[in-house]
């Protein structure tokens, strides 16, 4: 075969990218991150992190470093405007699932996974992917604008909801060539503050859900009291679906919608003044998966986004994209010495990966329709109340065992980890 520039050629440098060249780093398989952008721009504000993705990182030793900039969330509170329903303790999830949920800036997980994955040096920035060419005899390749060009034993699209690798791959095989996601009609708000000096350390560590008429709206807990918001409402008027992300909107226009909203942290009770504190805001477009594509096809697979993008209600999407990295891992590591023919080993990451991010693209649906009350019948309403206000919190923590127990990891690189297999004591 000629020659290649690394056995693995990853197109995408998001949670899902990163993540998988860092395995790569550390199990030494030689990588390649191509990235579109010029510097890096992690999409939104900040990121809540579950005992699922925790695992891998902590492997990576990224888990140390992100606890010392992040929140652990200890309580969940339930408005139902400026009503109390509920809350909700989260101190058991630790203890039952090894890690807890963790609220970070967005940037600062980016900049740490950039780190841990080699930054400029086998991250080549300004590399925006046109097309992949995976023909017998040859190695694959991945071709850009500038009519540059990568080869490489495997490529992996993690390049995001509006993947060119699945497009290729769509266009191979003579299917549907544009990307099968749809626009749900909903708009995401999101900023993070500077450090909320009305609040203190009774406030550290809990997020909220805001139910209000109109819209919903989650605030999450980060380093110093800082908050990241994000808010869901209906798109109104003119809404370019193309577009996943705008920041040219202003805190201005989210006051508009949430300005007089009740939040327990804000001065006076008004969401607005927690909004002027904004150091960064940003908006874009929910979508949702309709035909799940499959995950690989020859030499070439999907992660991430790219594969499965879900609503973020759930606040999974970074979290499965972390899961796919450290599955895919694992089989690159088992299978090292094979890499140059590797449809079986891309057929069995698929087959290990496609049901449950199946699932939990279409749990994120339903729950989006749980957590805005539009469930059929109109039932919504009751039902929301019900789960809400009235289930204990020792329900949720064994009920979300389906998803926190399954924390896939990189055998290979199990004397970097600060657990044992077994969740839930710490190595000595
Ligand atoms: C408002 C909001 C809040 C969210 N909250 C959470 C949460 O709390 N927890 C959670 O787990 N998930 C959350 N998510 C989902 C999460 O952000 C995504 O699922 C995650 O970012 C997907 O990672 P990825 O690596 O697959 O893709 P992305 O992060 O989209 O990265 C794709 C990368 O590929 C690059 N790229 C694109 N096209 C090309 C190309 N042609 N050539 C080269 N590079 C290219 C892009 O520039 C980008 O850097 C949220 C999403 C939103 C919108």
């Amino acid at each position: 075969m000629a020659a290649i520039d690394a056995e693995i050629i990853i197109v995408g440098a998001g949670i899902g990218g990163l993540t998988l060249a860092t395995i790569c780093r550390q199990l030494g398989i030689s990588y390649r991150v191509l990235e579109r952008t010029e510097t890096l721009q992690p999409v939104g504000a900040g990121i809540s992190l579950a005992p699922n993705a925790l695992r891998v990182l902590d492997q990576l030793s990224i888990y140390e470093k992100l606890l010392q900039a992040s929140q652990k969330l200890r309580k969940l509170q339930i408005w139902r405007n400026n009503r109390r329903w509920n809350t909700l303790s989260l101190d058991t999830l630790e203890p039952t699932y090894g890690y807890p949920i963790l609220s970070t800036e967005r940037h600062n997980f980016h900049r740490l996974l950039y780190a841990a994955a080699g930054e400029g040096e086998d991250v080549v920035l300004n590399s925006k992917v046109v097309d992949v060419i995976d023909a017998p005899g040859e190695p694959v390749r991945v071709v850009l604008d500038n009519g540059k060009e990568f080869r490489g034993h495997i490529v992996i699209g993690a390049d995001g909801i509006r993947s060119a690798v699945r497009r290729a791959l769509l266009k191979k095989n003579d299917l549907n060539q544009g990307n099968t996601i749809q626009f749900t009609g909903r708009v995401h708000f999101s900023g993070i503050t500077s450090p909320l000096r009305n609040c203190g350390a009774k406030e550290l560590g809990v997020a909220n859900w805001m139910l209000y008429d109109q819209a919903i709206l989650t605030t999450w807990p980060c380093q110093d009291n800082r908050q990241w918001y994000i808010g869901v409402k209906k798109a109104e008027g003119d809404v370019d679906k193309n577009r996943s992300v705008w920041s040219s909107i202003t805190p201005g226009d989210i006051k508009t919608v949430y300005g007089r909203a009740f939040h327990p942290f804000a001065e006076g009770g008004q969401f607005g003044n927690i909004v002027d504190k904004s150091e960064r805001v940003i908006a874009s477009n929910v979508f949702q998966e309709v035909e799940f594509p499959s995950m690989y096809d020859g030499r070439v697979a999907l992660l991430g986004d790219a594969a499965h993008s879900m609503t973020s209600f759930f606040g999974q999407g970074g979290c499965q994209a972390i899961e796919d990295a450290a599955v895919l891992g694992n089989l690159l590591a088992e299978n090292r010495t094979s890499l140059d023919s590797a449809h079986e080993l891309l057929s069995m990451y698929a087959k290990t990966r496609e049901s449950r991010t199946k699932d939990l693209s279409r749990f994120s649906d339903s729950f989006a329709l749980l957590h805005t009350a539009q469930l059929p019948y109109g039932t919504g309403p009751f039902l929301r109340w019900l789960l809400y206000a009235l289930v204990p919190t020792w329900f949720w923590v064994s009920y979300l065992g389906w998803l926190y127990r399954y924390q896939p990891t990189v055998a290979a690189l199990d004397s970097n980890s600060n657990k044992p297999s077994a969740y839930g004591k710490k190595k000595a």
